[in-house]
């Protein structure tokens, strides 16, 4: 049944494609690769073939900053965020809002992001506070979404920390084909403190750095690419353990000197005639 809809939805969003976002990718205004989809690499190293566009409206989410953001993705990454939009909006939320998923032909993007490369990473917005009218795209611009997470990083700002934040994350945990939803160590702890019954989700909610005012959604690499390089999965249970303990402990050390500037991983072969087609 998934698959159908999967194998339907490509038709369904080339028809929704909104042509504006075309020039919001990294690729500085060229479309996506034509040809089937094909997904290549690995995080921090990947591009895609045949990605379509997230549209800038749908039921239940917006796209914001949209001169900042790149909306091209998998086609299963694109039906899961207009699937999560209609979850939450079924669930008295206000429009989410989504941020980066991958330049039209995935790739390095824009602002240091190392991943978002393939098409299969989403960034949405944690802001779950009503009214969000649905402004002209220009207008949503200005939207900046605060951190959640008091400023010693250890645990959520009460004053922000809302019922719904718990609502959209496991929202967005029960969708099919999700890898891992990253998020910062003191939301994590949050929710280890704070859900009750079942918990199973949680083993999907990983602690990352930064990522206080958003969730970075992965997908598993989709079926049918074996140039697709899939991430180990999250240890089994909870992860409310010694494994998310550790990042407070980080924050007890003594910042570390900067090291020489990292390099990017190098593309995969493939990736040169993908980012360089005409
Ligand atoms: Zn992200």
């Amino acid at each position: 049944m998934c698959r159908l809809v999967f194998a339907l939805v490509p038709l369904v969003l080339l028809a929704l494609s909104v042509p504006g976002h075309a020039q919001t990718g990294a690729a500085g205004g060229i479309g996506p690769a034509p040809g089937p989809v094909r997904v290549i690499g690995g995080q921090g190293a990947g591009c895609i073939a045949g990605a379509v566009a997230l549209p800038d409206t749908a039921p239940g989410m917006q796209t914001i900053r949209a001169s900042r953001s790149s909306f091209w993705g998998h086609p299963d990454m694109i039906a899961t965020l207009l699937r999560l939009g209609r979850l939450a909006q079924a669930a008295g939320l206000p429009d989410i809002y989504m941020g980066d998923i991958s330049g039209p032909r995935g790739g390095p993007l824009r602002g240091g992001h190392v991943s978002h490369q393939m098409g299969i990473d989403a960034d949405i917005w944690l802001d779950v506070d009503p009214p969000h009218p649905l402004r002209l795209v220009a207008e949503r611009e200005a939207i900046d979404p605060p951190s959640l997470v008091r400023p010693d990083g250890r645990a959520v700002d009460p004053a922000r920390w809302r019922p719904g934040h718990v609502t959209l994350l496991r929202l967005a945990a029960g969708l099919p084909r999700v890898d891992r939803i990253l998020v910062n160590p003191a939301i994590k702890l949050q929710l280890c403190r704070e859900v009750t019954g079942d918990r199973s989700w949680l083993r999907l909610i990983r602690p990352w750095w930064g990522h206080a005012s958003h969730m970075h959604l992965r997908l598993r690499c989709p079926e049918g690419q074996p140039l697709c390089v899939q991430a180990p999965p999250p240890p089994p249970g909870d992860g409310c353990d010694a494994t998310l303990d550790w990042w407070f402990a980080q924050l007890d050390l003594p910042p570390k000197p900067p090291g020489p500037p990292r390099r990017p991983p190098p593309l995969p072969a493939a990736c040169q005639a993908i980012l360089g087609a005409p």
